[in-house]
């Protein structure tokens, strides 16, 4: 298992991603990518091409989505494997998440016009090629665009992120739901990226401790974002919690990503890795 190249996130153009989400597949397998989960934010849509060019190409391929959720006021994300696409729980929620983005995207464009930057929801709108997955990486490329930031990092640093005036605050799903909508498909629920949050340790362990409680399994360990550091610490709390570990990219794009599709370190070797779930 620890020499099979496989890559659990990764966005394509059904949410934010660069790339639809047939290209992402073929980047991936070009890669050398063996087994891929393809995750968009609240959207399945990407699902089908990814898979029917993975069947063409011989890789392994499992349905993912990567769910937003807010927990104590922080936003967080639960990526969901290895589920049933077609179940009607699954994709009622999502449903509602995508709902709440455009009004959410509303608000934005009105905080961002009260400093004078007009125009931001059509901008921001004719960078998503599907209009029901409006997402803050939109709005960063028509700021972008209009030479506000040289680029997205920026535009994040310094416009979208808690406390910045394009920033403002969104009910998403409740952690309990979104778990609750994954496993009633049949899938796997996983902490991404949990290096990222920015809450104190004392705060990730309760939140861990809850994802748990609710019948959530996996934490990523080795992500895009985790330093050797983090993935360190985060093997630790995966041994602590008896998750499942999580191996992937967060791969948006050639232009925006650090990290290539499979183009990721092993995990530690004690680990027990969530691809032998689908192998
Ligand atoms: P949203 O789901 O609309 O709130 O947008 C979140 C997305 O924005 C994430 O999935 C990333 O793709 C992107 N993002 C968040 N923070 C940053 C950042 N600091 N730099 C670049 N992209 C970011
Ligand atoms: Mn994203
Ligand atoms: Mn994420
Ligand atoms: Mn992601």
């Amino acid at each position: 298992m620890s020499d099979l190249n496989w890559d659990f996130h990764c966005h394509s153009t059904a949410s934010d991603g660069l790339l639809p989400a047939a290209e992402v597949a073929r980047r991936a397998a070009g890669n050398g990518v063996q087994l891929l989960a393809l995750t968009d934010h609240d959207d399945l849509a990407g699902l089908a091409p990814a898979r029917a060019v993975a069947d063409e190409l011989g890789m392994g391929f499992v349905n993912g989505v990567e769910v937003s959720i807010e927990w104590e006021g922080t936003s967080f994300h639960v990526v969901g494997l290895g589920f049933d696409a077609e179940h009607p729980v699954l994709n009622e929620g999502l449903a509602s998440i995508r709902a709440g983005r455009m009004d959410r995207a509303r608000r934005m464009a009105e905080a961002l016009d009260a400093i004078a930057i007009r125009g931001a929801l059509e901008g921001a709108m004719a960078f998503a090629e599907n209009p029901h997955l409006i997402s803050r990486a939109h709005f960063a490329r028509y700021l972008v665009q209009i030479g506000l930031c040289k680029d997205v990092h920026s535009v994040f640093e310094n416009y979208l992120t808690p406390g910045k005036p394009g920033y403002v605050d969104h009910r998403w799903a409740t952690l309990e739901d979104a778990v609750a909508w994954i496993r009633a498909a049949g899938g796997v629920a996983v902490v991404a990226h949990p290096g990222r949050y920015k809450i104190s340790n004392g705060a990730l362990r309760r939140f861990l401790g809850e994802f748990k409680d609710v019948g959530g399994e996996g934490i990523e360990v080795v992500t895009g974002s985790h330093s050797p550091d983090q993935v360190h610490h985060f093997a630790r709390l995966a041994r602590h919690y008896g998750f499942l570990a999580s191996r992937g990219s967060d791969f948006h794009g050639p232009q925006e990503s650090y990290t290539d599709l499979g183009r990721l370190a092993a995990l530690p070797d004690d680990l027990t890795p969530l691809c032998a779930r689908f192998v």
